[in-house]
C-alpha cells in the first residue's frame, strides 16, 4: 500500500507494518493507521473524485488501507443520502440541519462500512472464515458482506440481540452463537474462539482497519456538503469505533487540504450506559458501567475503543450528552414524522443528544449540524411500536374510524 505508512499504537507509539491481519499493540493499546498524506495529495484531487462514478465507500480508495488490486467488495456499501431538514432545524432552533441516513446501507446500518473493510482485508489475508462478536449490527453486516464475497462466518451475539438482527444472520447463512450472557462475556468468548481457530478477526477494537471503513461516512458527508463542514456532527456512541472513525476521516480530509474546518463532535449515549460520556463530563478516566438501555447497539458497558473515542471527542472540543430511553424513543418518533427517516433506537441516539443539547443551550442558535442516523428502525420493530404506539384497531366502519381518531385529537378531513 503506497498510501499507508504503518499502524501506530495510540498508547505507546510503537509502529507496526500494515499487514492484513494487524491487531493490537503488544502493550494492549489500539493501533491507528497512519497515511502518507504527501503521496495521497499527488493521486487524489476533488476534481478527480467529482468525476468518479463509483457510488460506494470505495470511491475513497486512495484514503483507505487496501492494496491497489484488492477488489471492491460486492455489496454497495456507503454513499447513503444526506438530507437537508429545514423544518427540523427550525424546531430545534438551529440554522441548518442535515440528516445522514446510514440505515440505507445493504444490511441497514453504518456497520456495513466496517464489515466491507473487514471482508476486503480478510481476502488480502487469504482467510476463508471471519468471526466477530457484536451487539447485533456488526454481526449482521459482517454476515451479509461476507456471504456476498463467499466467506464463512462465525458470529457471537448476546442473547438480548433483537430478532430482526438475528433473522438477518440466519438468512445470510452465518454460524450463529447466541451467548447466554452480556456483551462483555460474548466478546470474551469470541476472542477465545478466534484465538483457537485462527479466524480473521472483525472485532472493531482489535482490528485497526475497521474504523478506517467507518470513517468513510465522514468523507461522504464532506463531499456531499461540497467540502463545507458544519459546526457540529452528532452521532451515537457504544464501543467508540464509529466516533473515532468519523474523527479520523475528518482529520484525513483536513490533512490533504480538502476541508479547512473540523466540526465539534456531539457524542450521544444513553443515561443507562454512558461510560465514555461520563469520562468526558467528569474529566476522569472511564470505568465500566451496567448496560441499562433499550438502545441495544450502544449498550456497551466496557467500551473497547475508549482510547480513540475519548481522544476524538476531546480533540474536537466535543460535547457529551446523555439521553434517557424515553428521549431516544421521542427522537425516533420525531425523525420519523418530520423527516421520514426510520432509525433504530441506537441509530437516533445522536439525534436525541442533539435535541437535548439544543434544549440545554449547549450549542449556538446559528449553528449548522449534521446528525448521523446509524441504523434502520426495521431491525427492532418491538421498540418502534413501543415508541410510536398502536394503530386504531377497529371494525371496518368509517364512523368508528372518525370517532377513534377524534379520541386521539385527530379530525378526519
Ligand atoms: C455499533 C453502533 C453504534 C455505535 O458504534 P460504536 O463503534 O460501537 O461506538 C451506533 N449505532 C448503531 C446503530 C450501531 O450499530
Ligand atoms: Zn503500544
Amino acid at each position: 500500500m503506497k498510501n499507508v505508512k504503518y499502524g501506530k499504537c495510540v498508547r505507546c507509539g510503537k509502529t507496526y507494518d500494515a499487514v492484513p491481519d494487524l491487531t493490537n499493540c503488544e502493550c494492549g493499546g489500539i493501533l491507528e493507521i497512519v497515511y502518507d498524506y504527501e503521496y495521497i495529495k499527488t493521486v487524489l484531487t476533488k476534481e478527480k473524485l467529482a468525476a468518479r462514478e463509483n457510488r460506494s465507500m470505495w470511491r475513497y480508495r486512495e484514503l483507505l488501507p487496501v492494496e491497489e488490486d484488492t477488489p471492491d467488495t460486492p455489496l454497495r456499501v456507503g454513499w447513503s443520502p444526506l438530507y437537508e431538514e429545514p423544518r427540523l432545524a427550525e424546531m430545534l432552533g438551529i440554522r441548518k440541519l442535515w440528516v445522514k441516513d446510514d440505515g440505507q446501507n445493504p444490511t441497514a446500518s453504518l456497520k456495513d462500512r466496517a464489515s466491507a473493510m473487514a471482508v476486503a482485508k480478510a481476502l488480502e489475508a487469504g482467510a476463508k472464515t471471519i468471526a466477530c462478536s457484536s451487539t447485533g449490527n456488526a454481526a449482521s453486516s459482517l454476515a451479509g458482506n461476507a456471504a456476498a464475497a463467499g466467506l464463512k462466518t462465525y458470529i457471537f451475539v448476546p442473547e438480548r440481540a433483537p430478532k430482526g438482527k438475528v433473522a438477518q444472520l440466519m438468512i445470510f447463512g452465518a454460524n450463529v452463537i447466541s451467548v447466554k450472557g452480556n456483551y462483555e462475556e460474548t466478546f470474551k468468548m469470541s476472542a477465545a474462539a478466534i484465538d483457537k481457530y485462527g479466524w480473521y478477526n472483525r472485532n472493531a477494537a482489535i482490528n485497526p482497519y475497521l474504523s478506517e471503513g467507518k470513517k468513510t461516512v465522514a468523507l461522504e458527508i464532506a463531499e456531499q456538503l461540497n467540502w463545507e463542514m458544519p459546526d457540529y456532527l452528532a452521532i451515537s456512541v457504544g464501543d467508540g469505533c464509529t466516533i473515532a472513525g468519523v474523527w479520523k476521516g475528518l482529520k484525513d480530509l483536513y490533512a490533504i487540504g480538502f476541508i479547512d474546518k473540523l466540526p465539534r463532535l456531539i457524542s450521544g449515549q444513553s443515561t443507562g450506559c454512558c461510560p465514555l460520556n461520563r469520562a468526558i463530563q467528569t474529566g476522569e478516566d472511564w470505568y465500566p458501567m451496567e448496560e441499562n438501555t433499550l438502545a441495544d447497539s450502544i449498550a456497551v458497558g466496557v467500551p473497547r475503543n475508549a482510547d480513540k473515542a475519548l481522544m476524538a471527542i476531546r480533540e474536537s472540543n466535543g460535547i457529551a450528552v446523555n439521553v434517557t430511553d424515553e428521549e431516544i424513543l421521542a427522537a425516533q418518533r420525531l425523525l420519523g414524522k418530520t423527516c421520514g427517516v426510520f432509525g433504530e433506537p441506537a441509530g437516533v441516539t445522536g439525534a436525541a443528544a442533539l435535541k437535548k443539547a439544543c434544549e440545554l443551550g449547549l450549542i449556538e442558535k446559528d449553528a449548522t449540524v449534521v446528525s448521523v442516523v446509524t441504523g434502520n428502525g426495521l431491525k427492532d420493530v418491538a421498540n418502534a411500536i413501543a415508541a410510536a404506539g398502536e394503530p386504531l384497531h377497529i371494525e371496518p366502519d368509517l364512523d368508528v374510524m372518525v370517532k377513534g381518531f377524534a379520541e386521539r385529537g385527530v379530525t378526519v378531513e
